[in-house]
């Protein structure tokens, strides 16, 4: 199985990481580490080269902006797959005009920077579908990518599915209702991920996720919404990160 996003290079993990890391080794998980600036990409870098995981490279926009060279300089290490998380997030500051505009050029400038790589977007978007949409349309067309951690509405979800979009679960799906979502998604266009340490399912009883633990009940949960079997969903799923990741290429 792929945990296509997870966060094992934050400090999240500083106590235990390398006993996280053999669990997941141990449950047959291989995880793609996102960073959310250029520390943590770094180190999610050093993780895909010493652990047999993949990278994502990004600044968060909760993040503050980095220079772009910085992160320019880190595409080609081996292990990197994607670009991100990166993307826009209204939620704390939803009339702060220069939030939105430093979010925009800095969610750009990795667009742009993936374009120019070859590599796929990894897009985080919190109340701000409508406005990621137009960039998407605009600025950044044809570049692929997933939108992780999906929580809009169905429409929205339809719209990105259209523009070629993949929608990345986690365990959101125990908290938010994405049934419908769900089942309008085709299984070719399904990511599963967790998110760890955040959006821990509640039936894993530990505040902090971790992929060992985390990323079963997710599958099991799309499993049950699409009525097909937990082995379908996790063969589509590594098939559809294998595809826009172009894992084989990184192994
Ligand atoms: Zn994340």
């Amino acid at each position: 199985m792929i945990d296509t996003h997870a966060h094992l290079n934050l400090e999240d993990f500083d106590q235990d990481r390398l006993k996280v890391i053999s669990s997941c080794q141990e449950a047959g998980i291989k995880v793609i580490n996102a960073g959310i600036d250029y520390q943590s990409s770094v180190r999610a870098i050093s993780l895909a080269q010493e652990k047999g995981f993949y990278a994502s490279v990004g600044v968060h926009p909760n993040s503050p902006s980095e220079d772009p060279d910085k992160l320019s300089d880190l595409i080609d290490q081996p292990g990197v797959v994607a670009i991100g998380e990166t993307g826009l997030d209204f939620y704390r500051q939803p009339d702060d005009a220069t939030e939105k505009h430093r979010q925009r050029e800095l969610f750009l400038s990795q667009g742009q920077l993936a374009r120019r790589a070859g590599l796929p977007l990894i897009i985080h978007c919190r109340r701000a579908y409508p406005e990621l949409m137009l960039l998407l349309r605009r600025e950044l067309k044809g570049v692929p990518g997933v939108i992780h951690s999906f929580s809009g509405s169905l429409t929205e979800a339809r719209e990105l599915l259209h523009l070629g979009y993949y929608l990345g679960f986690n365990g959101l799906v125990f908290k938010q209702d994405l049934e419908e979502v769900i089942i309008s998604t085709p299984l070719e266009r399904i990511l599963i991920e967790t998110d760890s340490p955040f959006l821990a399912p509640p039936s894993i009883n530990q505040s902090r996720n971790v992929p060992y633990l985390g990323l079963r009940p997710v599958v099991e949960k799309i499993a049950f919404i699409k009525k097909v079997s937990t082995v379908e969903i996790i063969d589509l799923a590594d098939k559809n990160a294998y595809h826009l990741f172009q894992l084989d290429k990184h192994e």
